[in-house]
């Protein structure tokens, strides 16, 4: 947050009117001159027809499982390896989310097993563009044409992402960014979705601001799943994001910069392999995936771990930890896919389908299983106000960890095999990633 941030909330003390939304018709259903303004300039920036704000992704998820059309007892493909909003959003609408694995290069879903979840039931794909790169589009919408089957974009790790030269976020039917404090741009909290179809974006805004009051002198025929929430920004965090999003463009050029000189550094270590960008597509580094080899190095991924953050400086307040492992457990081991409870106590949505059982097992996603409890190693410090000095110091102590590997598993030889998965209360905390 810079001086331009700070004047421009002061504008909006000053005007008094810290949100000009009104839940039902007028000129202030889309929302005051702020929000309307930012979601022009990011619409406009990227070529999308429409952008529409939203107070966090997590709501511009849900409003786009509604948008869409999802029904109880539809099943919508979703990563397992993702923040839990990118596979909850369809419970909401009582839509399964089936799990399909992951890509072991892009860590988005592959679009081979997208095809092998395919049922009759199918309705929708959520894709995910994890870590700030793009999930391979063309195929994955190939199968959505051939299946009709809508595709969503889970884009909150890739703002201004490029794939194949096109950006993403409405390559599918309708996507979205998160503003929340954690990613590359932020209001606090909040969201941007994007989309080129006038009728979503319309059903979208219905879902943001209490749409039973409004649908119908919208005209909007079909007025299934427009009841509505509250998901709307104040005037404060659009009149904040207008500035930070002016800042997107050199944060990703930063990101990219500090990446690239790890990637030199850090591809030269037998056991490392770090991210890779397909061609034709940009790279956000919302982190920097590194995929570990215990048996190359010769230390458990946990020993590693904690053997590179003791050559590192602590992390203050919220700053990033400089290490994590794994990312996330992926998401079926949750209670709520594990129990099959989510709304209510009757096993709703999940005993919808009568007959169907659905699979939550250990082994669904052997990929994201594998990232999760052996190779994937996070590197969150890849951002401003971070130097190439300050890669060279976490480059510096990997490499004089993996130097000393034989020395460190000697020392620590109860720890140098296990297969645990290392995250301290601390690590969770202040990973910086959500
Ligand atoms: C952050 C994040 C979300 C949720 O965004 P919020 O704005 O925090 O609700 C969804 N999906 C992914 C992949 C995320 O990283």
């Amino acid at each position: 947050m810079g001086e331009e941030e700070k004047r421009a909330v002061l504008e909006i003390m000053e005007s008094d009117v810290l949100s000009a939304f009104l839940g039902g018709p007028g000129p202030f259903f889309g929302g005051g001159a702020k929000v309307q303004e930012f979601e022009r300039v990011w619409a406009e920036r990227y070529g999308f027809r429409h952008a529409v704000s939203v107070n966090s992704l997590t709501s511009g998820l849900v409003a786009a499982i509604g948008a869409v059309g999802i029904e109880p007892g539809d099943e919508v493909i979703c990563s397992p390896y993702t923040m839990s909003a990118s596979a909850t959003c369809a419970l909401f609408y009582g839509g399964i989310p089936v799990f399909a694995d992951i890509d072991p290069v892009t860590f988005c879903l592959d679009p081979i097993s997208i095809a092998a979840r395919i049922t009759p039931r199918t309705r929708a794909i959520v894709v995910v563009h994890l870590f700030g790169h793009p999930a391979d589009m063309n195929p994955i919408l190939e199968i959505a044409r051939r299946h009709n089957l809508r595709v969503i974009e889970d884009a909150a790790q890739a703002p201004g992402v490029m794939y194949q030269g096109k950006p993403i976020g409405a390559l599918g039917d309708i996507g979205g960014f998160s503003l929340n404090f954690h990613k590359h741009i932020h209001t606090g909290e909040g969201g941007m979705m994007v989309t080129q179809d006038d009728d979503l974006a319309t059903r979208s805004r219905l879902i943001r601001n209490h749409g039973e009051n409004v649908a119908e002198q919208l005209g909007v025929a079909d007025i299934s799943n427009t009841i509505g929430g509250n998901y709307r920004l104040t005037e404060l965090q659009a009149a904040i994001g207008l500035e930070q999003f002016k800042r997107l463009a050199g944060y990703l050029t930063t990101r990219q910069q500090l990446a690239a000189h790890l990637n030199e550094r850090l591809g030269r270590i037998p056991g490392l392999i770090p991210p890779e960008t397909a061609p034709g597509c940009t790279h956000a580094f919302y982190v920097y995936g590194i995929k570990y080899s215990a048996e190359k190095i010769g230390l458990s991924r946990s020993l590693f771990t904690k053997a590179v953050l003791a050559e590192l400086p602590a992390p203050q307040g919220f700053e990033a930890t400089a290490l994590v492992e794994g990312y996330v457990k992926p998401l079926y081991f949750s209670p709520v896919y594990q129990r099959q409870i989510a709304i209510g106590r009757r096993g709703f949505p999940f005993t919808f389908n009568s007959g169907i059982r659905y699979n939550y097992d250990a082994g669904l996603c052997p990929v994201a299983e594998r990232m999760y409890r052996e190779e994937m190693l996070l590197c969150p410090l890849v951002r401003e106000p971070l130097t190439l000095a300050d890669m060279d110091d976490f480059a510096n102590a990997v490499e004089k960890v993996t130097q000393n590997a034989a020395t460190i598993a000697g020392a620590f030889p109860d720890e140098a095999n296990t297969t645990e998965v290392f995250t301290p209360v601390a690590a969770v905390q202040r990973s910086g990633i959500r």
